[in-house]
C-alpha cells in the first residue's frame, strides 16, 4: 500500500480520496479549506500542516484542483510540491486545467528530477463516488505505468494519451464534442415542440437512427425518456454549466488562432446561459436558453 498526498478534497477530490482510503492507501491531505480537511480525516485520512510536509513523506502527490492557477501555486511556489518532494516520488495531477500550465508543470517537475503526469477525468461527481472514472493520461509510459494501480482505485477507464499535456488535450476535445452536441439535442428538442412532434417520439426516433449520441441515449436533456438523466430532477448536477463553461474557454485557449466555429458559438451560449444564473444546473438546462431564445425570436 502506498503513502499518497491528496490536495483539493472538493467535490471530486474528497471522494476519490476515500476510494483511496478504502484500498488501504495511508492519505496525507491538505485543502486550503479546514472543513474539507475535517471531513475526509474522519473518513480516515492524516491531515497535514502543509503542502510541503505532506509532499515530502508521499510516494504519490495527487491534485484535485478548481484551475490551472491553484495547479502552478500547489506545484510551483517556494514551498510548493515539487520544491519539497523527494526525487523518487510520483505527481499527479487530476484537474481540468489548460494544456500550456499542464506542460509548464511537468517540464518543472522533470527538472528537478520528480515523475509527473496530468491525468484529468470524465464522469463526475458520481463516477467520483462509485470509483467508475475515465482517466485520461499525459506524460511517460513508465511514468504511466507506475501510477496506473493507483488511478485504477478512482477509475474503471485509465488511457493513456501520450506525453505531457495529452491528458489536458483529450479531456478537452472530448468536451468540445460534448458541450456542441448538448446543444444540438437541446435545438431539436425545442424544434419538435414548436412542430408539436412529442419528445417521447422524437427520442424513439432520433436514438435509433443517425441522431443518435451520448448527450440524446445517456443524457437526454428533457424529462422522460432516460429517467436517469438530470431533466428528470430538475437539472440538478451532474456536470454543471459553469464547468462546461470552464471546459469550452479551455478549449478556446488552446486552440491558438484556429477558428473552429461551434467550439466559439457554443462558448458564448453557455456564457449567456451562465450569466443568466444557470451556472450551478446540470449543463443539460442549456435547453432551457435555447428555448428562451426560440420563443423570444419566433
Ligand atoms: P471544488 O471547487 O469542489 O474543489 C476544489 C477544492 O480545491 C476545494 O476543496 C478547494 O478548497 C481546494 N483548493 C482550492 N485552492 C487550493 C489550494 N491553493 N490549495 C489547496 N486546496 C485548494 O471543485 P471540483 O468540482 O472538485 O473540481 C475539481 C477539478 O475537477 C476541476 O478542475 C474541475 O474542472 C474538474 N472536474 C470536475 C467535475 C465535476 O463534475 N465536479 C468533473 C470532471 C472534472
Amino acid at each position: 500500500m502506498a503513502t499518497i498526498g491528496f490536495i483539493g478534497l472538493g467535490n471530486m477530490g474528497a471522494p476519490m480520496a476515500r476510494n483511496l482510503i478504502a484500498a488501504g492507501h495511508r492519505l496525507h491531505v491538505y485543502d486550503v479549506s479546514p472543513d474539507a480537511v475535517a471531513a475526509t480525516v474522519a473518513a480516515g485520512a492524516a491531515a497535514a500542516p502543509d503542502i510541503a510536509r505532506l509532499a515530502r513523506g508521499a510516494e504519490f502527490v495527487i491534485t484535485m484542483l478548481p484551475a490551472g492557477e491553484q495547479v502552478r501555486e500547489v506545484y510551483l511556489g517556494p514551498d510548493g510540491a515539487i520544491a519539497a518532494a523527494a526525487p523518487s516520488t510520483t505527481l499527479i495531477d487530476c484537474s481540468t486545467i489548460d494544456v500550456a500550465t499542464a506542460r509548464a508543470v511537468s517540464a518543472a517537475a522533470v527538472s528537478a528530477g520528480l515523475d509527473m503526469i496530468d491525468a484529468p477525468v470524465s464522469g463526475g461527481v458520481a463516477g467520483a463516488e462509485a470509483g467508475t472514472l475515465i482517466f485520461m493520461v499525459g506524460g511517460e509510459a513508465r511514468v504511466y505505468a507506475a501510477a496506473e494501480p493507483i488511478l485504477r482505485v478512482m477509475g474503471k477507464t485509465v488511457l493513456h494519451t501520450g506525453g505531457p499535456g495529452n491528458g489536458q488535450a483529450a479531456k478537452i476535445c472530448n468536451n468540445l464534442i460534448l458541450g456542441i452536441s448538448m446543444i444540438a439535442v437541446c435545438e431539436a428538442f425545442v424544434l419538435a415542440e414548436s412542430l408539436g412532434l412529442p419528445a417521447q417520439t422524437l427520442f424513439d426516433v432520433a436514438s435509433t437512427s443517425s441522431g443518435q449520441c451520448w448527450s440524446l441515449t445517456s443524457y437526454c436533456p428533457v424529462p422522460g425518456p432516460v429517467p436517469g438523466s438530470p431533466a428528470n430532477r430538475g437539472y440538478q448536477p451532474g456536470f454543471t454549466a459553469a464547468l462546461m463553461l470552464k471546459d469550452l474557454r479551455l478549449a478556446g485557449a488552446a486552440g491558438g488562432d484556429a477558428v473552429l466555429p461551434l467550439r466559439d458559438r457554443a462558448a458564448a451560449l453557455y456564457a449567456d446561459f451562465v450569466d443568466s444564473g444557470g451556472g450551478a444546473s446540470d449543463f443539460s438546462a442549456i435547453i432551457e436558453g435555447i428555448r428562451r431564445m426560440a420563443v423570444e425570436s419566433g
